[in-house]
């Protein structure tokens, strides 16, 4: 399994996944068709399409791919009337393969209603879309605080050797907050060295490891005695101190 990041629009990623035994060419999240196109026709060929959401920035490519390469769109069910071009509806926890690839459905909804995250389980790698950033989580838009904090953690549960390749390069101003509300957290500061070296170089900070994430990401980290502290809920639930966090966030 080949991954190959494609930058698209200003910080969205979208991943090329490339299957050499069948030579099965996928694309994740397609946002642009240019910038995806351009590394679609070394291959010259695209077999499916993967949309972890219906949001524009993941799906805006869709229908000019699959114009162009016949491709096959494989989205959540729960949105298959939001998703242009699906063929392929995909249910929680089913399994799914793309050439040799399988890969498992995890329904993380939050950031959207029918939101879905995939998970390589033989290759180790989970594709989150907008719901597990690196160091951050999206925006809850359509589902409740407690929702996205549930999706978080079926992420969170996932081996921690996972790769997380996720669908915004948001990973300075998500160190920032982290920075803000986790100051005396030793591998973050680690992880900010390593953030800076690769943003300094132009290179994308993804992807990170679950383990990674586990160890510095603040909204993986609600039930940690300090930041609770910080936040003066000393007493509260995990859930209520992701949703602070997330209040926070969102006008940082
Ligand atoms: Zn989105
Ligand atoms: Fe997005």
């Amino acid at each position: 399994m080949i991954i190959e990041i494609i930058p698209c629009l200003s910080d969205n990623y979208s991943y090329l996944i490339h299957e050499k035994n069948t030579n099965t060419i996928s694309i994740v999240d397609p946002s642009e068709f240019k910038a995806c196109e351009k590394v679609i026709n070394k291959h010259k060929k695209l077999d499916f399409i993967l949309n972890t959401h219906h949001h524009a920035d993941h799906v805006g490519a869709n229908l000019e791919l699959k114009k162009k390469y016949k491709s096959k769109i494989l989205g959540s069910e729960s949105d298959k009337s939001r998703i242009p071009g699906i063929d392929i509806l995909l249910r929680e926890n089913q399994k799914q393969k793309i050439g040799n690839l399988e890969f498992e459905v995890i329904f993380v909804p939050g950031h959207t209603k029918g939101h879905i995250a995939f998970f390589f389980r033989k290759e180790k790698i989970a594709f989150t879309g907008d719901t597990l950033f690196s160091l951050g989580c999206g925006r809850v838009f359509e589902g409740t605080h407690e929702e996205m904090f549930n999706s978080l953690n079926k992420i969170k549960n996932l081996p921690p050797d996972t790769k997380i390749y996720c669908g915004h390069e948001y990973t300075k101003s998500n160190l920032n907050f982290c920075l803000a509300y986790d100051s005396k957290n030793t591998f973050l500061k680690e992880k900010k060295i390593d953030i800076q070296k690769k943003l300094n170089s132009n290179q994308p900070t993804i992807p990170s490891t679950l383990d990674q994430e586990i160890k510095t990401n603040i909204f993986l980290r609600c039930n940690d005695p300090e930041i609770k502290h910080t936040l003066g809920l000393k007493d509260s639930s995990e859930v209520e101190v992701f949703s602070k966090l997330r209040d926070l966030k969102d006008s940082f």
